[in-house]
């Protein structure tokens, strides 16, 4: 069924060696590590293949240590947080290729796990140097990735790895390309995608490659006022780029010609200053924006409005918060649009999957996530996927 081999593919691999490609970027504050959801997505995969019997070599990357070096930017600091996660003690590996590496390889046993050090500490990770791959391969026996999030950089353990050993997708990354491809490559129709957020130019190729896939595209957040804007809308003081409705009004266009509808909200959240509930903080109509005032959140009858375009869908795909969310009030229509999207979810009437760093955010705010069939964390691999993009991590998976 999918393009891809997965861990199902793997015959025996009792005492061979995995090289695996994980995401242990973690957030860190003094040495610790303040949240392992990285390293629990990854734990399925490590314990399949544990139990399976091979030797288990994670590779990952960790800051940006620009191919050298760096005593800060170790893997060795992970490793505690991995052996508690995954139950299981952990070797850590000072080398990522050579002879210290096929030494630890020899003290592993079948089901044991090691980490090797931090891959972007030599400069051809990065450049993909099929030098740097070929040794780092010469230490395995087959490769998998597991990083999605990782994927959209063709880099030597990202992509050069599974152009030398038998490669296969990791659970997660399995989970996160079966999920993607539910909602944009083969979903059930009519799909509906909400782009909001701060600008129209950090998503310009989204909204581009979206009204040629989707039936409604909901535009919110601050990108919203460009497209006001294009349609001539006066939107006072609000972020807005104005050297944008050229290019506003020609997606306008091409929606219009794909048979997509764009939804621009019609009554909107709007304050003189930005702060927290402020004395002058008033809904309107988009037409009655006053030139001092700012658009902070899409307003409650277009929220009502879009929450009957979610229920006509059976598909959505989100990426950008709705308005100011981190600010309240300004966190209404986000919060009243991801529990509307998470009802549906939980009725089984809409698959919706979700991405972006500040959506994830969002919706863990509106305490709605667990309902959402997929949240993706990978945020510049998932809004390359989101242009339509394919990503060398991915391609060179395939079967
Ligand atoms: P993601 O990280 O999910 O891809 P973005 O980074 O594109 O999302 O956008 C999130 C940011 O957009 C939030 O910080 C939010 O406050 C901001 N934002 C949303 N709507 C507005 C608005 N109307 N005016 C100003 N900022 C906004
Ligand atoms: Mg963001």
């Amino acid at each position: 069924m999918s393009t891809f081999r997965t861990l199902d593919d793997l015959g025996d691999v009792s005492g061979k060696v995995a090289l695996v490609r994980v995401d242990l970027n973690l957030p860190m504050r003094d040495g610790d590590v303040t949240d392992a959801t990285r390293i629990r997505a990854a734990a399925p995969t490590i314990r399949d293949l544990t139990e399976k019997g091979a030797k288990v070599l994670l590779l990952a990357h960790f800051g940006r240590p620009k191919g050298e070096r760096s005593s800060t930017m170790s893997l060795s600091m992970v490793v505690g947080a991995v052996e508690k996660v995954i139950g299981k003690e952990v070797m850590f590996v000072p080398e990522i290729a050579g002879d210290v590496v096929k030494q630890a390889v020899g003290i592993l046993r079948p089901g044991d796990v090691a980490i090797l050090e931090n891959s972007r500490f030599w400069k051809g990770e990065e450049k993909n140097d099929p030098e740097f791959a070929r040794a780092i391969a010469a230490n395995g026996d087959f490769y998998v990735n597991d990083a999605f999030s990782a994927a959209h950089r063709a880099h030597a353990t990202t992509e050069g790895l599974a152009r030398l050993l038998p490669a296969y997708a990791g659970r997660s990354m399995q989970a996160e390309l079966e999920a993607l491809d539910k909602a944009l490559g083969n979903p059930e129709k009519p799909v509906a995608a909400i782009v909001g957020g701060a600008k129209v130019s950090s998503k310009l190729d989204v909204l581009k490659h979206l009204v040629s896939q989707v039936d409604h595209l909901i535009i919110g957040g601050g990108m919203a006022n460009t497209f006001l804007a294009a349609k001539g809308v006066d939107v006072g003081k609000s972020l807005c780029e104005h050297d944008l409705t050229d290019t506003a009004n020609e997606i306008l266009e091409t929606a219009d010609k794909a048979g997509c509808t764009v939804h621009l909200p019609y009554d909107v959240v709007v304050a003189k200053e930005f702060a927290s509930n402020p004395a002058s903080l008033r809904t309107c109509n988009v037409h009655e924006v006053a030139a001092d005032e700012m658009i902070l959140d899409v307003g409650p009858a277009a929220v009502e409005a879009l929450g009957d375009v979610l229920k006509t869908c059976r598909t959505l795909v989100w990426n950008g918060p709705m308005g100011a969310f981190e600010t309240e009030p300004f966190d209404a229509a986000t919060v009243a649009l991801a529990r509307i999207a998470a009802a549906l979810s939980k009725e089984g009437t809409l698959i919706s999957v979700a991405g972006g760093g500040d959506t994830v955010a969002a919706l863990n705010h509106a305490g709605v996530a667990e309902d959402f069939s997929y949240i993706s964390t990978a945020g510049g691999a998932f809004l390359e996927w989101m242009e339509g993009k394919e990503l060398p991590g991915v391609a060179a998976l395939a079967k």
